[in-house]
Parts: structure tokens; C-alpha cells; sequence
């Protein structure tokens, strides 16, 4: 079965991506390799659970290592986020490691609020024409706190919650299906 409603917390089943949006990303990943190019995702929220993004916004990474991390230039994420409120997402680029989010951009999710409903990574990857990207997208979900905490505490018998146990609401990122249209 497809995972269309296993997943309560989440809402979106799918993103869609114009050719041009694709195209418009693998270039600025590629301009930025070996370094991590980052940049934000525009769009709208259609009916139905679908994303549909209609552009890339690139944002220069001031990371002091820019070859393993990113870091959205403070200025330029500022001036999105107070003039488009079509801000949909994040992307940032994986160059030497699977599109899987580490351990710090989970951390860091949080730090952007409620800002994004989706989060892409891409890794570049060489092919006998030139070059092309494996784009992984996520939703981003927060889950109520009631779910998976428990299992932290294994062996610890039924304790009653403690509010100071209890972690503040988490984010996560959600696999999701990504689409390219014509
Ligand atoms: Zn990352």
C-alpha cells in the first residue's frame, strides 16, 4: 500500500516542480561544487496535500565551512522572509553524501519555525553527458509530542510524564514524492 494516510501528522502526499525550477537548481549546484549551495523554495499549496513550487531562490552560503555545511546568508533569508510570502521550502545541496538530512539539519529545523512545509536535498552526481542531481524532498512535520517519545525511555516502567521530561515539540522531515512537470 502506498503510505497516502499513514502518516497523521503529515498533510502533503506530493510536490511538484517545473522542468525550469529542476534545471534552475542543478545549475546553482553545480556553480557552487564542491561547495553546499543552498537556497529557498517558492510556490503555492494546492489543494489535496500537493506543493507546487514555481521557483528557486538561491542564497549565498556564509558557512565558515562551506564544503560540509550551509549556512542561508542572514541578510538575504531575512529580505525573503519579510517579502515573500510564497516561501514554501529550503533546499540545500549534499555534495559528497546521500540526500539525507544529518543529524544537524534535523536540529537545526526548528530554528525555522513554521516557515517551511517542505525540504529538499540534492546530491550531484556525474553522468556521460555532464551532470545531474538526485533530489530527495521531504515534508516538514511536527508531531504531536504525545507519539514517540516513549521510546527513549526504555526500562524505565510506566513513569508518569513529567512536564520536565517532556522535550519541546520536535521537527521532522517526512518523505514525499516529487514530481517534474513539463
Ligand atoms: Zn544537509
Amino acid at each position: 500500500m502506498e503510505e497516502t494516510m499513514s502518516n497523521p501528522s503529515g498533510s502533503i502526499h506530493r510536490i511538484e516542480f517545473p522542468c525550469s525550477v529542476l534545471k534552475r537548481i542543478e545549475d546553482h549546484v553545480r556553480t557552487c561544487y564542491p561547495e553546499e549551495a543552498c537556497g529557498v523554495l517558492l510556490g503555492y499549496d494546492a489543494n489535496g496535500g500537493l506543493i507546487t513550487v514555481t521557483e528557486f531562490l538561491p542564497i549565498k552560503n556564509t558557512a565558515d565551512q562551506p564544503l560540509h555545511a550551509f549556512t542561508l546568508h542572514p541578510a538575504e533569508w531575512t529580505s525573503v522572509v519579510l517579502t515573500r510570502p510564497d516561501l514554501v521550502g529550503l533546499f540545500h545541496s549534499h555534495p559528497h553524501t546521500p540526500p539525507e538530512p544529518s543529524a544537524k539539519d534535523l536540529a537545526e529545523l526548528e530554528a525555522f519555525g513554521s516557515l517551511l512545509r517542505i525540504y529538499a536535498i540534492g546530491t550531484p552526481f556525474r553522468v556521460s553527458d555532464g551532470f545531474r542531481l538526485k533530489l530527495a524532498t521531504y515534508e516538514v512535520t511536527m508531531p504531536d509530542h504525545s507519539g514517540s517519545i516513549g521510546h527513549l525511555n526504555d526500562n524505565a516502567g510506566p513513569a508518569a510524564p513529567s512536564p520536565a521530561h517532556c522535550r519541546a515539540q520536535r521537527y521532522h522531515l517526512q518523505p514525499v514524492p516529487y514530481a517534474s512537470l513539463k
